[in-house]
């Protein structure tokens, strides 16, 4: 299970009512956040995502709407009691960029450790029992997208285990991935399960120019959250030369991914009214979402 709550959707520079764009994810009890540009902290307070539960951060790439808010962030989050190490990842440069912001919160009450990610080909590691994949986005820096799988345990059949005469002390500990010995024989979880579920994918990807392996990256994803600057594609070109996308394009590579739910986030600041194309975009993609601030869901 995967709380996820899009704090911004603005790019380039907050707006007075809309922050910058960061996505906070709770799992059993911990939290994530990725990205914090100016004023993160201000958003994640406002729509009750609690930073002393944080100990992870994703850095996308060292562009200051996804980076400038770190200092704030980190004494907010060490004034509000949180402690442990922070584990920050990001691409090349997010040592250099993270230790010089950090010149301004010298008694910071937590350490932070940092992992730089490659932006040349894909890598994974663990946030508790979720993958986390780095993905390399094409930016004007180097830049990650970054997508969860949370693999799921088979469902429970009770009658199978009936059946095969397994007493119900061992039913837990079967489901648990565990073996069990009983009259002479191994049971395994395969004996005592329906077929396998699929796991539970959210896929992250702003600041890219459109290339074909996005698509692949998003596969199956059940909520792709993908910038979209603009509504209309005559910025097409425009934002190709900027290295972003446009809403059509996101939702092509939510359809091509065979994506479940589309979120569109990292509006320009120029973009003053996001859902105007509200009806339009449902054309492209049947269930996209042109994301505001707060924008909520629990995957399960
Ligand atoms: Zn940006
Ligand atoms: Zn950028």
């Amino acid at each position: 299970m995967l709380d996820i709550c899009l704090a911004g959707t603005g790019g380039m520079k907050p707006l007075p009512d809309r922050f910058l764009t960061g996505l906070w994810l709770e799992h059993d009890g911990y939290g994530l956040l990725i990205d914090c540009g100016e004023g993160m902290q201000v958003a994640l307070a406002k729509h009750g995502c609690k930073t002393a539960k944080m100990d992870t951060l994703l850095i996308t790439h060292i562009h200051a709407d996804h980076i400038a808010g770190l200092p704030g962030l980190l004494l907010t989050a060490g004034n509000g009691g949180r402690c442990g190490v922070l584990n920050i990842y990001g691409p090349k440069g997010t040592e250099k960029a993270v230790r010089s912001l950090m010149c301004i919160t010298p008694e910071l009450a937590f350490d932070v450790k940092i992992t730089e990610l490659t932006h040349h080909e894909i890598t994974s590691f663990k946030w508790h029992d979720i993958t986390v994949s780095a993905l390399p986005m094409r930016h004007k820096v180097p830049c990650l997208g970054y997508r969860f799988t949370e693999n799921r345990p088979p469902v429970f059949d009770p009658q199978r285990a009936m059946e095969l005469g397994i007493p119900k002390m061992y039913w837990k500990l079967l489901h648990s991935g565990e073996t069990v010995e009983h009259e002479g024989k191994t049971y395994s979880s395969k004996d005592i399960s329906k077929e396998d579920r699929a796991p539970l994918i959210l896929t992250y990807m702003t600041d890219t120019v459109y290339f074909d392996r996005l698509s692949e990256y998003a596969a199956d994803s059940d909520l792709l959250i993908c910038e979209g600057m603009y509504g209309s594609d005559e910025y097409i070109p425009k934002m190709k030369d900027k290295m972003h996308l446009v809403y059509s394009q996101a939702a092509y590579i939510a359809k091509k991914s065979a994506s479940k739910r589309l979120w569109l986030t990292h509006y320009s600041p120029a973009n003053e009214n996001p859902k105007k194309y509200d009806k339009t975009v449902k054309e492209y993609f049947p269930d996209i979402t042109i994301s505001r601030d707060g924008e909520r869901l629990t995957l399960k």
